[in-house]
């Protein structure tokens, strides 16, 4: 971690005066768009029923190993999908790229389905990756029928429950089980009822909420999901969090603190997407940034050379278009910027 302190004020050095090349410490990767939710949020299952070939041709363990072994080590990985548990071969992806590049932190997200598949792989990722620490994000939109609504699947609620206990039997200090929210137009009336769930019953070890928006990457740009006024449902999630006893955990409760507060204020912040965060999409496609679609080229097309891409023309003239502050409601990207800007930290209360 003390190794991050330089690679801050690189990346400082880069954004503002394009200069030093350093490479990222938060890679995003989605590893399929294969999913079997009808989310109301995000259209990626919707276009997988539509268009089921968009599962082939999805990079191979063997080539994410080639990517990640370009990039030297990276600090915090989030392993994506559509439903990153329905590829066959998750285990492998993860411990390739977890040989080339060490990374300390993985975030798996899941919508809980398979819950058998999803712990078993979990198991097996905390045994071949011993130096990672690793948090599964369950998402959950709502308590029981309203959650299989907005999802779009019979049972899901059901499924996710199961997931959180066969999750919770893994006895490992190095895994964290959290929750994950989307306040949308669909269930911001429930909030209070779902915090009441998540920390009265749950009791995750992290539970964060986001804001719906229209992201290139859940291909739904032209939605309308997006809640009116949703100030009063941070509220309530900044003051019912629990006190974490890990560091780990007490770090994403300050920065998830920092992230409600910037959400809730409505002002543009200083984004370091695309120069300290980058986004590998299924087929190999490298973007700066998750919520803009920002292709800078294809890695198979550049024999997987991460850095001929990261610092070709084209993605030094999309930067500038990055640099302009941005309003995306991403915690991920908020937590790359808090990493980037950590003084702020020092005015959450
Ligand atoms: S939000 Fe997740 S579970 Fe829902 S459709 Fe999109 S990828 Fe699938």
């Amino acid at each position: 971690m003390i190794g991050l302190i330089p690679k801050i004020a690189g990346y400082n050095l880069f954004r503002e005066f394009g200069a030093g090349r350093p490479l990222p410490a938060n890679i995003t990767v989605t590893v399929t768009d294969v999913c079997n939710f009808m989310c109301k949020t995000c259209n990626i299952g919707k276009l997988y029923l539509a268009h089921p070939e968009m599962a082939k041709n999805e990079l191979t363990a063997d080539e994410y190993g080639k990517i990640f072994s370009n990039l030297g080590n990276v600090f915090w990985v989030t392993v994506t999908g559509g439903e990153p548990f329905f590829r066959r071969d998750l285990v492998d992806v993860v411990s390739d790229i977890y040989r080339a590049s060490r990374p300390m932190f993985m975030t798996l997200p899941t919508n809980g389905y398979v819950p058998k598949k999803i712990a078993s792989d979990v198991e097996r990722i905390l045994d071949e990756c011993e130096g990672m620490r690793v948090m599964v994000n369950l998402s959950l939109d709502g308590v029981e029928k309203e959650h299989d609504e907005i999802r779009g699947m019979d049972g899901s609620f059901k499924r996710l429950l199961e997931s959180y206990s066969a999750l919770r039997m893994l006895d490992d200090s190095r895994l964290s089980i959290g929750v994950n929210t989307v306040i949308s137009k669909f269930n911001v009336g429930m909030m209070d009822e779902i915090c009441a769930f998540v920390r009265g019953e749950l009791k995750p070890d992290s539970f964060i909420a986001e804001v719906a928006e229209n992201r290139s990457n859940l291909y739904n740009e032209n939605d309308d999901m997006r809640p009116k006024d949703y100030n009063a449902a941070l509220k309530n999630l900044m003051l019912q969090d629990r006190n974490p006893k890990k560091l780990p955990l007490i770090l994403i409760k300050l920065a998830r603190n920092a992230f409600y507060r910037t959400l809730a204020s409505g002002k543009a912040h200083r984004c370091f997407a695309g120069f300290a965060s980058a986004c590998i999409m299924p087929k190999g496609d490298l973007w700066l940034s998750c919520v803009k679609n920002s292709a800078v080229g294809n890695l198979r097309d550049a024999d997987y050379d991460f850095r001929r891409l990261w610092f070709s023309k084209k993605a030094m003239s999309m930067r500038k278009e990055l640099k302009k502050p941005c309003g995306c409601m991403l915690a991920n990207a908020h937590y790359t910027n808090l990493m980037c800007n950590p003084f702020q930290l020092l005015s959450v209360r």
